[in-house]
């Protein structure tokens, strides 16, 4: 049959459509959608074509149609954003969604945000109210500050900060410390889109408190420090802290201000943990105004919370900037629900994922790697791997504690007859990816992270990436 001829076998769109196996899929598949995958895969079949496909090729092509439009359809129907399973140990892991939000939280933040609530509504007096005074009170008991604000996330509360304390003013900074985290965060660029201008003092790995003096003048604006959250400056150094630049800041009557990062509210070294600055030291130490994030190791939502001096948080609330930066209600109701945890220190170790995660037990970790083990030999019965379980370390991740190595467990896979890489791309593949790390061509699954639910996924994944290599 002659190319053109075999262009006619194609069926038509409106006669797909009406196929059963196509058409029952509009009770949950849009046609739009339906439609579009019946036209692409019918343009596969016409590029076949013209590549020298035969009338048999064509015919089996034919007859897989209907199959190729309901997986083209289904994904195309399939939400981008999705649940993964994180088997790479990193607790705060940036790519895969930072913290974890538990279920208590979820269900206050389902509340509010399936019903109406005193968002701006001051139920006392029944007037107009703010959004910020849901969490002023508590943030503010918490840490200890006199006044608290809360933002999109830290990267806009550093801006805020320093675009009402400092603008066309100077800030100075120790350039151990002028960072740059992940998103291009950087100090100076920072600093330069807030109108305040940076005075950098010291070396790369030594600043001395004369050094920030000399550097005092008219123009000063701010004392700016930034925690090097996602690296060390390690062998001869030295850094002026916080407390011995109250002296200073005192006496030339200019505020001090702190970029925490990871704003960690409890002293983690209780837990094996590096002692890592707490948001209550800076308080402590005299610091004016602390910022830091609200989904690094406090383990609540995405939020930039800025604590400290009641005069710099109103002049913060008047800049047009707040506006922009505003957090949503979703935001509001779960970092209130987070803070309370913090109440009851155990309470939070307990109920905040990111900290539970951080400080599990190395019996607990080996203990649920045996069951994922287990669960994994029961349910694949032709194993082509070996199993074992292995010690290793997990990190913290989120650019906090970057030389921290937390001892875990891993179920480890050694592949007998496919590579690591095309066995990894397939668990990635799953319907729930699952993300886990090569070394030494053997695939590892951190215990840390994967949740007991997501020991039947794990399973689910790795007998389809087994299936796949047979071409099933
Ligand atoms: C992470 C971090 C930021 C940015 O915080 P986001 O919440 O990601 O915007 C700023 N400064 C420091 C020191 C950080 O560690």
């Amino acid at each position: 049959m002659s190319e053109k001829n075999l262009y006619t076998l194609i069926p038509k769109i409106d006669e797909v459509i009406s196929w059963e196996s196509i058409s029952e899929l509009m009770e949950y598949i849009p046609r739009k959608i339906l439609v579009d995958s019946i036209r692409e895969e019918i343009e596969e079949i016409r590029n076949r074509i013209k590549m020298g496909l035969d009338e048999i090729e064509l015919s089996s092509m034919i007859l897989e149609l209907d199959k190729k439009i309901i997986i083209n359809a289904e994904n195309k129907n399939s939400y981008n954003l999705r649940p993964v399973v994180n088997a790479t140990g990193i607790v705060i892991h940036t790519n895969l969604g930072r913290s974890l939000i538990g279920e208590e939280i979820l269900e206050q933040m389902k509340t509010i945000s399936t019903r109406y609530s005193n968002l701006e509504y001051n139920i006392e007096n029944g007037t107009r109210g703010s959004r910020y005074s849901h969490l002023e009170d508590v943030v503010a008991e918490i840490v200890g500050g006199e006044a608290a604000l809360v933002v999109n996330n830290n990267a806009a509360a550093v801006l805020l900060v320093l675009s009402t304390l400092a603008k066309n003013k100077e800030v100075i900074v120790s350039r151990g410390e002028l960072i740059e985290i992940g998103g291009a965060f950087r100090i100076p660029e920072v600093m330069e889109q807030s109108g305040s201008k940076l005075v950098e003092v010291g070396t790369t790995n030594k600043t001395h408190l004369r050094d920030y003096e000399n550097a005092i003048c008219e123009q000063t604006g701010a004392l700016l420090k930034v925690h090097t959250s996602n690296y060390r400056i390690m062998g001869f150094t030295s850094a002026v802290e916080a407390k011995e630049l109250y002296d200073l800041k005192k006496k030339y009557d200019i505020p001090l201000i702190e970029d925490l990062g990871s704003g960690v509210l409890i002293d983690l070294s209780k837990y094996g943990i590096s002692y890592e600055p707490t948001v209550i030291d800076s308080i402590n130490n005299g610091v004016d105004v602390v910022t830091f994030s609200g989904d690094k190791l406090l383990g609540g939502p995405q939020a930039g919370i800025i604590v400290g001096k009641r005069e710099y948080i109103e002049a913060m609330k008047k800049n047009p900037l707040t506006r922009a930066f505003r957090v949503d209600k979703f935001t509001i109701a779960a970092l209130e629900a987070t803070f309370r945890y913090y109440y009851d220190e155990e309470l939070a170790i307990k109920n905040i994922p990111t900290l539970r995660m951080l400080t599990m037990s190395i019996d607990e970790l080996e203990d649920n790697a045996y069951k994922l083990k287990d669960c994994i030999e029961k349910k694949i019965s032709n194993l082509e791997f070996r199993i074992s379980i292995e010690d290793e370390f997990s990190e913290v991740g989120g650019g906090s504690l970057p030389t921290e190595k937390l001892p875990t467990k891993c179920v480890v896979l050694d592949l007998l007859n496919m590579s690591v890489a095309s066995f990894e791309r397939r668990l990635r593949r799953f319907e729930t990816p699952v993300i886990g790390r090569i070394f030494k061509d053997r695939l590892y699954l951190d215990l840390r992270t994967i949740r007991l639910d997501d020991f039947n996924i794990i399973t689910g994944a790795i007998d389809y990436a087994l299936k796949a290599n047979k071409g099933e």
